[in-house]
């Protein structure tokens, strides 16, 4: 092999090679060969070798320590504790954390089988989740809230935050890597009937625990995996490989998002049905998506912190159980976010809220070549009624009101269980019979501008904002299209969740300075 390399090379690097042996046991090298080894500086494993960042070794323990070699302590890794520095927002740690720390495992979970790489899995869970419970300020909180929490480790389109279980991915992920490696010669002499994977090889052992746990937590995925371990490589010759592992993890994590849907029917548990439905409804994830790249899409650490209890049903640390706005005893104990709906707020932080997304769609509508005048007047000839908005955009000429709805308020909340959007698509009926007529006089359309204090947008809002980012693209605007399609939907968000905090926060220091006022008195 030397004289053939070097008819090709002028000369090989030996320090760069490295010999791996697993059989020394059973067979021990000959003393030629490992002194030549020595003699080129080639440095012998016999036990476990990194190659292209993956580890393998001469069995699964081996490859579990060589794993631990390459990766270092997890517990103590800069990365993490960078993440939680206060000089970093709990916004941008939380992207961080999604973009960043997540993808790190996500080679090693595709090249190391699960039994090998479940130490150093659980290891990583556990630092994430520790990390998540720090910048969400969650240390101390109760053993039924930290289960709460857990659900952070969910899909974004599921209402988590999009941080992945390594543990749960491991077998998806290298069955996965294993089945798009199919066509790879070695591979390929196990696919046809004849000559199936043999029994008695680790490869074989490694497929079999991944088939069996993905079918043990997810049975839907049955389908598309083969019946056993001999029969993988003739499963998979056909098959379509390159999306298993998003269609593997998707049907899981729609199962363990159906499953905690049964489990809030089954308890009759109204406002976790609600909340599920709400938080995993369209648009519903836009706040932890908006990149903090100015002001309207940036949220402070309350006002983020905030924000995560309300997606995750954990109330606020240390509340009051009245209310000290509308004096209604029990109000928080019965609704931990019970000031998003208290008519003490109504008229003050609730109304704020709601003119801050007015704002953002009205600049919007301007920033991108339309034009929109806020609250219009004498639009209507019998009464004083004016709508939010008149705006003017590409062809369309409509009126437009905002109404923000809290859906899992004690009057909403048994419509909100029923389906996502509930809420929103009430409220979009509501404003469209108090506005029509006053649109049609002016032959103007009415689109009423509908959200949920959880996020979801209304069908009809989210024709709006496609008709804003449209019109971004048509006019040529000098603000990119592709910047005003991801802020503008991540400042509508923001705006919302901005309100909320801001009417969380009101409530609370009404009741602490109530309750200081009162033992004075
Ligand atoms: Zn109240």
């Amino acid at each position: 092999m030397r004289s053939n390399l070097l008819s090709y090379y002028r000369h090989i690097n030996y320090r760069k090679c490295k010999f791996a042996y697993f059989h020394q046991e059973a067979q021990p090298l000959a003393e030629s060969v490992t002194s030549w080894l020595d003699d080129c500086h080639i440095s012998i494993h016999y036990d476990h070798i990194v190659v292209l960042g993956g580890v393998i070794g001469r069995n699964v323990e081996q490859i579990s320590v060589g794993l631990g070699k390459l990766i270092g302590d997890i517990g103590n890794d800069p990365f993490f504790s960078r993440l939680t520095h206060p000089n970093l927002s709990v916004q941008r740690a939380m992207i961080l954390l999604r973009k960043c720390a997540v993808p790190r495992m996500g080679y090693l979970l595709r090249v190391t089988p699960p039994a090998a790489i479940a130490d150093l899995a659980s290891k990583f869970d556990h630092k994430l989740f520790n990390t998540i419970k720090v910048l969400l300020d969650m240390e101390g909180e109760s053993e039924e809230n930290i289960i709460k929490l857990k659900q952070a480790l969910k899909p974004l389109r599921h209402g988590g935050f999009g941080l992945t279980s390594a543990v749960h991915t491991s077998p998806i992920a290298y069955l996965s890597s294993v089945a798009s490696a199919a066509a790879v010669p070695v591979f390929s002499e196990f696919a046809s009937a004849q000559s199936q994977l043999p029994n008695d090889c680790p490869l074989y052992q490694h497929l079999s625990q991944c088939i069996q746990m993905i079918t043990h937590d997810t049975p839907s995925s049955r389908n598309l995996l083969p019946r056993n371990a001999a029969s993988f490589f003739t499963h998979f010759t056909s098959a379509q490989t390159s999306t298993l592992q998003h269609d593997l993890n998707t049907r899981a994590a729609d199962n363990q998002f159906n499953k905690a849907l049964d489990e809030a029917v089954q308890n009759n548990n109204l406002i976790e049905l609600a909340r599920l439905l709400c938080t995993s409804s369209p648009h519903a994830s836009d706040w932890k998506e908006a990149i903090p790249t100015n002001k309207d899409t940036t949220l402070t650490n309350t006002q983020y912190q905030i924000a995560a209890r309300l997606n995750l049903g954990i109330p606020m640390r240390s509340q009051c159980p009245d209310c000290h706005g509308c004096h209604v005893k029990n109000a928080l104990k019965n609704d931990p976010y019970h000031y998003l709906s208290c008519p003490a707020h109504r008229r003050r932080e609730i109304t704020f809220r709601h003119n801050l997304v007015l704002q953002v769609v009205h600049r919007y509508i301007n920033y991108v070549g339309g034009v929109a005048v806020k609250e219009p007047h004498d639009l209507h000839d019998a009464d004083g009624r004016r709508p939010d908005l008149q705006l003017i955009l590409r062809d369309l000429h409509a009126l437009c009101d905002v109404r923000i709805s809290h859906p899992l308020c004690p009057t909403h909340v048994s419509s909100a269980a029923t389906q996502p959007l509930a809420v929103a698509m009430l409220g979009e009926r509501i404003k469209t019979n108090k506005y029509k007529s006053t649109a049609e006089q002016h032959e103007a359309k009415f689109i009423p501008f509908v959200m949920e204090s959880t996020g979801g947008i209304g069908p009809e809002s989210a024709k709006l904002l496609d008709q804003i980012i449209l019109a971004s693209r048509d006019h040529n605007t000098l603000w990119p299209h592709e910047v005003v399609s991801q802020e503008l939907r991540g400042a509508v968000a923001v705006a919302v969740q901005k309100g909320n905090a801001m009417t969380m926060i009101a409530g609370r220091n009404l009741a602490i300075g109530r309750a200081a006022a009162c033992p004075a008195a």
